[in-house]
């Protein structure tokens, strides 16, 4: 392991909402990852690398080392399980909710099992066994509010900011499952290997997302 740093980062809001908070840790990107195809971007600083991935693969890239330290949203964390990572600052930025959701006015006939359509599976497998509830889960990859619309499921889980997608489409907030926000994640190892140095990161970033909201 290195002394420098990696940090895995998502395009668009993530790295938008960071990029001021990186920069009060003194990190500076030499691309812009929205016009370069580079998947690793330098920065000002030699030894601090960030790598430019899927927001569902930062969990992954972290926990394995392949990066020290990640962003990424809490809905991702809850689905990906969280093994091998601290979660040890709240960003506060990319808030929503994690809400279940169906069609307005919808009664559904209790004798049958609930068809949920989701891409968070986890999360929704664990919402419905903690209440109780046995429940079918199907699992998509995106445009969830169509599901009900087109008789593949009963209800979804899915993101919820304003609620206009969902109202849109004819749907309705039901139960809420989780505030949802993106986190600073950090290897097990690297938190070790590099406890000072990431010590420090962590130190500038919780002071730049105080002073943020101050
Ligand atoms: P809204 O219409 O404002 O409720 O936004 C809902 C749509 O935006 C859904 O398709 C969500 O999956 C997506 N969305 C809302 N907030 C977030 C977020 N913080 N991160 C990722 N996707 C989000």
């Amino acid at each position: 392991m290195t002394t420098g740093l990696t940090i895995a980062l998502s395009k668009g809001r993530i790295y938008k909402e960071t990029l001021p908070l990186l920069a009060h840790a003194g990190i500076v990107p030499k691309d812009d990852p929205e016009t370069s195809r580079k998947l690793i971007l330098d920065t000002n600083l030699d030894d601090v690398k960030l790598v430019i991935i899927r927001a569902t693969d930062v969990p992954t890239y972290v926990q394995y080392g392949a990066a020290d330290i990640g962003v990424a949203g809490k809905d991702v964390l809850m689905e990906h399980g969280g093994e091998g990572l601290y979660e040890p600052v709240d960003l506060q930025i990319a808030k929503c909710r994690l809400m279940t959701a169906g069609p307005v006015n919808a009664v559904h006939d209790e004798s049958k099992r609930l068809i949920i359509a989701t891409k968070f599976v986890n999360c929704a497998r664990r919402y419905y066994a903690e209440q109780g509830k046995q429940v079918e889960i199907i699992k998509l990859y995106g445009s969830m509010e169509l599901a009900p619309l087109v008789g593949l499921a009963d209800r979804i889980v899915d993101l919820v900011d304003t609620g206009n997608t969902l109202k849109a489409n004819g749907l309705e907030p039901m139960e809420h499952i989780a505030d949802i926000s993106s986190r600073l994640v950090v290897n097990k190892a690297a938190m070790k290997m590099k406890h000072e140095r990431i010590k420090a990161f962590m130190v500038e970033i919780e002071q730049a997302v105080k002073e943020r909201n101050a």
